[in-house]
């Protein structure tokens, strides 16, 4: 009786044994597997991202949006968000979509909304949270990876307002000496008032007028070849963020802080030094004892 229980015993530890030994032989042969399955996958979807890149590419050679440039679109957007928005919303005056300048017509609008400049060497995409070390590495992401985020369908290229927004005044740090073009600054005049028509139309009422006209000063006056108004002569108001306000109130609430501990600290090493003045020359006093 005795024998057959432990019979029963080691068949038990035996059979443990096997099952483990089943387990991990067949978890060794899932993991391939597994690898195996996923590797079609990013087979496909290299295939996916090669043949849609290639459509975005026909695509861009049947239509301009391929000369679209995001660096001078980013700047006309910038010049309108500095130089005209401000003013816009002072009046309370809402811009039509039919506007060149309105949001919806930015081709690359909703990318640039997605970008996150965490910190100086950091740059991160809102639709994957990626980080980059540069601007650039990210508009080329944005360009392989998110292009499906594009509003081709408007085909509105902000760029092409450059001419009429000044955004070469804007890019250049030093400005060129170059002979003005008398038929460049008139297309880019003509540009500039078809502007000021569409977005502020004279029809609309004496807010639409008032814009109108501001939109004259501060954009078209200058394109001319003749010495005339610089661009921008009504200025303009930069939105301060909120950010940079609280920031700023830290530090003013912390440099006071700051200061009166290097007071307490410089204090401190005073009297200590003191203290040890008067205990040396009682302790040397105390030695001819
Ligand atoms: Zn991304």
């Amino acid at each position: 009786m005795k024998r057959f229980q432990i019979e029963i015993r080691e068949m038990r530890k035996w059979s443990k044994r096997v099952v483990f030994l089943f387990l991990c032989l067949s978890i060794c042969l899932q993991i391939p597997s597994v690898s195996s399955s996923t590797s079609p996958f990013q087979e496909n979807e290299g295939h996916k991202e090669s043949s849609a890149a290639g459509t975005l590419k026909l695509e861009h050679e049947d239509a301009h949006i391929v000369h679209c440039s995001r660096e001078r679109s980013r700047s006309a957007w910038k010049i309108i968000e500095e130089y005209l928005m401000p003013f816009v919303e002072k009046e309370r005056y809402k811009v039509s979509s039919g506007c060149r300048l309105h949001s919806d017509n930015d081709l690359f609008r909703d990318q640039e909304q997605h970008k996150l400049h965490v910190d100086i060497n950091e740059w991160r995409c809102g639709y994957c949270r990626k980080s980059f070390y540069e601007e650039k590495y990210l508009d080329k992401h944005f360009d392989n990876r998110h292009f499906d985020f594009l509003n081709v369908s408007h085909g509105r290229c902000l760029a092409d307002l450059c001419g009429a927004l000044h955004c070469d005044f804007v890019m250049d740090s030093a400005p060129r000496k170059t002979k003005c073009n008398p038929a460049a600054a008139a297309r880019n005049k003509h540009l500039c008032e078809s502007l000021a028509d569409s977005c502020f139309p004279v029809s609309n009422g004496p807010v639409s007028v008032r814009l109108h006209e501001f939109f004259l000063r501060q954009f078209c006056d200058a394109h001319t070849c003749a010495r005339g108004p610089k661009p921008f002569s009504k200025g303009r108001k930069k939105r301060t963020s909120i950010l940079y306000i609280s920031i700023s109130i830290l530090t003013l609430m912390l440099l006071p802080l700051f200061y009166f501990f290097i007071y307490l600290y410089q204090r401190g090493i005073k009297r200590g030094s003191q203290e040890l003045k008067r205990i040396l020359p009682s302790g040397r006093k105390k030695k001819p004892f």
